[in-house]
């Protein structure tokens, strides 16, 4: 595959992303996708979707986990309902993100990836053991496929990111990078972020934020906005990319489902910023 080939976040019936028709429209060559509900994670869904995307030209890089209870409606929010952090929750959604890497092996797909949700600070406290221990299980059933699990950024700054990893102990855990969390969530600048924790990045999000009012970072969320926009600085985001030596899809993320005109206008957008600027640092 070429260099940095363009992709976008979809969703089969879950999740913010746009529809396949999209990709297809705008002639993207890869999607991530948002894994489907149960009831449509079957043998027959997946041929299906596999199918649709095959007949487009179209590759699947990663699928991603969500799960019901999930609310992003504020920082407070996430940390109660995100990811597999939650223990009331997390012996169900363990189970549940081995069975969406059973539907990604059914899409030929070596990647999934989540919001792990906000890992405790306190790496001696037992909530962070058990966190390690969760983590641990899924890992292996994901090895059995074949797969690596990508976490996606934000929650962690990247010094507590590359803790966790380290304590998972495990050859099948790196990063989705997404520089736009990093600043939504107040969590560091997205830049000296992904170089330190650049050996780990195996996908990436282009997304764009801008940073909550000084004083509330971390507290309440940034703004996304459409790519270009924002202060991540694409530019500076993707020659860095190019100076870890990161080769593999630019996935555009736009997490406005509530308005699927503007989304797929603001990817249409994308699409062109990022030619642009792979055709100038790419050459
Ligand atoms: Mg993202």
């Amino acid at each position: 595959m070429e260099q940095w080939p363009i992709g976008v976040f979809t969703s089969v019936d879950a999740g913010l992303g746009v529809h396949l028709d999209v990709a297809q429209e705008l002639k993207i060559p890869t999607v991530q996708v948002h894994a489907p509900h149960h009831e449509n994670r079957t043998e027959l869904a997946a041929q299906d979707f596999l199918n649709r995307c095959e007949k487009a030209g179209i590759k699947v890089t990663a699928v991603f986990g969500g799960f019901e209870g999930e609310s992003y409606a504020d920082i407070p929010t996430t940390v109660k309902t995100v990811g597999l952090v939650p223990e009331a929750s997390r012996a169900s959604r363990v189970a549940e993100m081995k069975e969406i890497s059973d539907f990604a092996r059914s899409l030929q797909c070596d990647t999934v990836a989540l919001h792990i949700g906000f890992v405790p600070e306190d790496r001696d406290s037992a909530e962070y053991k058990s966190l390690i221990e969760a983590t641990q299980d899924l890992l292996d059933h994901i090895k059995g496929n074949g797969q690596q699990l990508n976490l996606e950024t934000g929650q962690e700054t990247a010094d507590h990111l590359l803790d966790f990893i380290e304590d998972v102990g495990r050859d099948n855990l790196f990063i989705n990078f997404d520089p736009a969390n990093m600043i939504l969530y107040g969590t560091g600048d997205p830049i000296a972020a992904l170089k330190k924790v650049s050996k780990f990045v195996r996908s990436v999000h282009c997304k764009d934020g801008v940073w909550a009012a000084e004083g509330k970072r971390g507290q309440e969320f940034g703004s996304e906005v459409p790519l270009g926009q924002g202060d991540v600085g694409m530019e500076n985001y993707l020659r860095t990319l190019k100076e870890i030596g990161y080769t593999g899809p630019l996935t555009i993320e736009r997490e406005i489902a509530h308005d699927r005109v503007r989304q797929k206008a603001d990817i249409g957008e994308a699409v062109s910023l990022l030619t642009e600027l792979k055709q100038k640092i790419l050459g």
